[in-house]
């Protein structure tokens, strides 16, 4: 018994397990052995299809379940405001205070940039107040600039104010710096698109600028914008072609925020496809 047990589980029988297409119609099928060591077809929310041609219907249906409206994330309030919590730190005086308050008023500014005109406060002690508030820990960069560890389309940051800092390939973790506050939207949308855990840290406007500037000198990824609407059939046409072009591997879709992102990927090669919804 335990011969028969041990020759089933070893990993020469696993290889000649099968996979099947998972569009219903289709027989297709692969042994575990073939699929591991030549790439053939395409993976998409778990699932294996032998073809672009049978990923079509599955991919369009999802596209449309994504399209319908979504909450909109309000704007945070916490329990002490920005301003008397650097009081309570000792960052900040009592008089200091009144006087960056009306002068944020009068210029219609965040108190935030006001105390940093004043000099009142640097940076690193504005984003560590807000990382308390946000209740999650405040990230340094260093001084020379890593490689991205993992890749964010750059419309992404912009519009989110956060970079990628850090993978953990053994946890599969993610860390992601944001310079505002956490855009839980955008951190959610990284989780789907990566399957992994994104943890979120709060990082200084200027390291944002320092890391999004080096990053568009050294590396360049290939990412695509569609501005105008599209229906689901659309999008699905420009997915599977440009998915077969490029023989992608894997595709995955989320949505965030008024944008569907999709990511195409081939090994290390990454794609993303981002279309305007809404
Ligand atoms: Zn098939």
């Amino acid at each position: 018994m335990k011969l028969i047990e041990s020759i089933t589980a070893s990993s020469w029988v696993t290889g000649f397990k099968h996979i099947t297409c998972s569009r219903p119609e289709c027989t297709r099928w692969l042994t575990q052995r073939h699929f591991e060591t030549r790439k053939v077809g395409v993976k998409f929310e778990e699932k294996w299809f032998c073809s672009y041609r049978c990923l079509a219907r599955g991919l369009e249906r999802t596209l449309g379940k994504m399209l319908g409206p979504v909450g909109v994330q309000t704007k945070h309030s916490f329990r002490m405001p920005l301003g008397l919590t650097l009081v309570s730190r000792g960052y900040l005086t009592s008089d200091q205070l009144r006087e960056a308050n009306e002068l944020h008023r009068e210029r219609g500014q965040e108190i935030g940039e006001t105390l940093l005109d004043l000099g009142f406060v640097n940076e690193k002690q504005l984003t560590a107040v807000k990382a308390a508030q946000w209740g999650c820990p405040a990230y340094d960069l260093p001084a020379c600039m890593p490689p991205a560890a993992f890749r964010v389309p750059a419309t992404m940051m912009k519009r989110y104010l956060m970079v990628p800092l850090q993978y953990v390939e053994k946890q599969q973790k993610l860390s992601i710096g944001f310079c505002e506050g956490i855009e839980y939207v955008a951190l959610y949308a990284v989780e789907q698109i990566t399957g992994c855990k994104a943890q979120p840290y709060l990082i200084t406007a200027s390291d944002y600028q320092r890391f999004t500037a080096s990053l568009s000198e050294r590396e360049v990824f290939e990412e695509q914008v569609f501005d105008d609407p599209h229906t689901p059939p659309e999008m699905r046409h420009v997915l599977c072609s440009f998915g077969a072009q490029m023989d992608a591997e894997e595709i995955a879709v989320t949505r965030c925020g008024d944008q569907l992102w999709t990511r195409l990927t081939r090994g290390k090669e990454v794609a993303d496809l981002l279309f305007r919804v809404g």
